[in-house]
């Protein structure tokens, strides 16, 4: 027998990690004061900025670049162009924008930009604002940006613009010039083609004049009293520490409000006689589920958040999410609860997600299933809240058209192979690490990634790292397979040859991403015995329950595993990972079953 009967896991110590972490230690910071004034008739605005960066990099820097968003939406745009020539386009873009006539395309016009005091040269090219500095921004200095633009708010076609399919006048996001990031990886300009975003943190001082009888909601806390606001038709908001800001207007918003613990949420949605009864369900729910995310991954930092009607589906951003409204209330809580758990990992952690977006979208989707089963009261078995992200992973894996994680957000060959990899890969990549390093280890490096990386721009090295603290396991092998390569999990029994009193199984590794296995074993006396086969390159083991037996470490480059074990009466059968916690892609071997009383040799072949 190849049994050990005591647990040989030694807590490794950090510095057998090979890859050391990516942040440098700074970040930029930068502080908008804007004045904005909304012309409801033209659908046009302008608007005033006075932006302070403070360059935190040991770099000087001689350019500067911000995003103009609204131009995507224009004709031959490189949204449009991708949009009508991906393989799969997203039908709430398709070809809208290159049918919008020109009173409704989106545009973004810088009038004038100052820096410290003097004009400088800027060229508009497309979604980017490219800024030649007259003379370098050194490092550990600070640059003052005055700038006055104009903009035509498109028709709504994807997320932001006037009168989305609900009728919400003005969703206003990624609607101002942004100032580009410039970190440890350089400049991040990317042109907007769709999706990701990427940001500096400051704060923001936005004092929008809508006409009157419009109410406005959204990032940040209004500074005057609502009563005020409303009459004088200027809104002041003060947003203090986020990566973005946007906002919404219409006339006919009810706006309600209700409290989290410390925190304030608003609600903001049209009256509708079939919808009301769900938005006046939704702030038990919503304050319900921050506080399970309070608990589950760390403190909201923020004093208020806000639900607003309006956009194209759902969309997060800093203390505010833009949802369509017209949903039935178990969809009005789901895209309230995975919007709200955007504010954990692209506002507070906010991860570059152009280059990592499972570590928006899929952490985002992970805690979301976790809260839904939450609030909805529903049976917490093992496995079962990501099970839809399982199976959609593993039908696009075998569909042989997956892409690796690492893949650009914008550059997937299809929003199929984005989505699945976004969402619901990004969702199983933490999901599985309960075969890897146990729920609890798990549970426990979620939180001190929030804590140690809140506010930082983590990458997946940085989140590595704290599983491998939580679990004192060496996870570089795990991270390594399942977001740079698209490599699949599949194992299985070979052969089972059972004597009197024991029994020995073989099992085979046949997928290319080598997996820790549970193994299950089921008497005809009714007794269960769990194994557990830990890999070399783990150095250790996760915890096990007190009736698992820990097996001999498995090396990957064996493709076959065997080991012996006692047998209390005959055996029924063997299965691997009954619990479902890995993405195994062919579950049809995972099981050798006896089922006569004469045959005790099982063989796969
Ligand atoms: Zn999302």
């Amino acid at each position: 027998m190849q049994i050990r009967s005591i647990l040989l896991t030694s807590l490794i110590a950090c510095a057998t990690v090979s890859a050391s972490a990516q942040y440098p230690g700074w970040q930029q910071s930068i502080d908008y004061t804007m004045d904005i004034t909304l012309d409801t008739a033209s659908h046009q605005y302008r608007g005033e900025m006075t932006a302070k960066l403070k360059n935190n990099s040991p770099d000087a820097l001689d350019r500067a670049f911000f995003h103009l968003f609204f131009n995507a939406f224009q004709p031959e745009s490189m949204m449009d162009v991708r949009s009508r020539t991906i393989a799969d386009p997203d039908s709430r873009v398709g070809s809208r924008i290159v049918e919008l006539p020109e009173e409704e395309w989106g545009w973004i016009r810088v009038e004038s930009l100052l820096v410290n005091g003097q004009p400088v040269e800027f060229v508009h090219d497309g979604t980017i604002l490219d800024v030649i500095l007259n003379s370098p921004i050194r490092a550990g200095k600070r640059a003052t940006f005055e700038m006055t633009w104009t903009a035509q708010v498109p028709r709504q076609i994807r997320r932001s613009g006037w009168m989305n399919k609900e009728g919400v006048e003005y969703s206003m996001t990624q609607w101002y010039p942004k100032v580009c990031e410039y970190d440890h990886d350089g400049w991040h300009t990317e042109p907007y083609i769709g999706r990701e975003y990427h940001g500096i943190w400051g704060d923001y001082d936005v004092t929008i004049h809508a006409p009157k009888g419009y109410e406005v909601g959204g990032t940040g806390v209004l500074q005057q009293d609502l009563a005020s606001a409303r009459s004088s038709g200027n809104w002041n908001f003060v947003a203090e520490n986020v990566i973005d800001f946007a906002w919404a207007a219409d006339p006919d918003y009810e706006h309600t409000s209700a409290a989290a613990g410390e925190v304030m949420l608003h609600f903001y949605h049209q009256a509708s006689e079939d919808y009301d009864a769900n938005w006046e369900a939704l702030p038990a729910y919503a304050a319900k589920a921050m506080a399970f995310l309070n608990e589950l991954v760390g403190p909201y930092p923020y004093p208020q958040y806000s639900i607003i009607q309006g956009g194209d589906g759902g969309m997060e951003y800093p203390m505010a999410t833009l949802i369509t409204g017209e949903r039935s209330l178990r969809s009005l809580v789901g895209v309230t609860v995975h919007e709200m758990s955007h504010s954990w990992f692209q506002a507070v952690l906010a991860t570059n997600e152009s280059l990592y977006e499972f570590m928006d979208e899929g952490m985002t989707s992970y805690v979301t299933s976790l809260c839904m089963r939450h609030l909805f009261e529903e049976a917490m078995t093992s496995g079962v809240p990501h099970r839809s992200s399982y199976s959609s992973y593993i039908s696009q894996a075998l569909s042989g058209n997956e892409e690796p994680l690492i893949t650009h957000a914008d550059h997937y060959q299809t929003n199929r192979a984005y989505g699945v990899a976004a969402y619901s890969k990004g969702e199983v990549l933490l999901a599985q690490l309960a075969a890897v390093i146990g729920p609890e280890a798990r549970d426990k490096g979620l939180k001190d990634y929030f804590a140690k990386w809140a506010f930082k721009h983590p990458g997946p090295l940085e989140l590595k790292q704290c599983m491998e603290f939580a679990s004192g396991l060496d996870l570089d092998w795990y991270f390594q397979y399942f977001i740079n390569t698209t490599h699949t999990i599949d194992y299985a029994i070979n052969s089972i040859y059972e004597g009197a009193e024991q029994a020995t199984i073989e099992m085979e590794r046949l997928g290319t991403m080598p997996m820790p296995q549970n193994i299950t074993v089921t008497f005809e006396n009714g007794d269960i015995q769990k194994f557990h086969a830990p890999l070399v390159m783990m150095r250790g083991s996760k915890a096990l329950d007190e009736d698992e037996i820990l097996l001999e470490d498995w090396p990957w480059t064996s493709p076959t595993y065997s080991f012996t074990i006692l047998t209390p009466s005959p055996i029924v059968s063997v299965e691997l990972d009954a619990d479902r916690q890995t993405a195994d892609v062919n579950r049809g071997n995972n099981t050798a079953a006896f089922d006569t009383q004469w045959q005790r040799v099982f063989q796969r072949h």
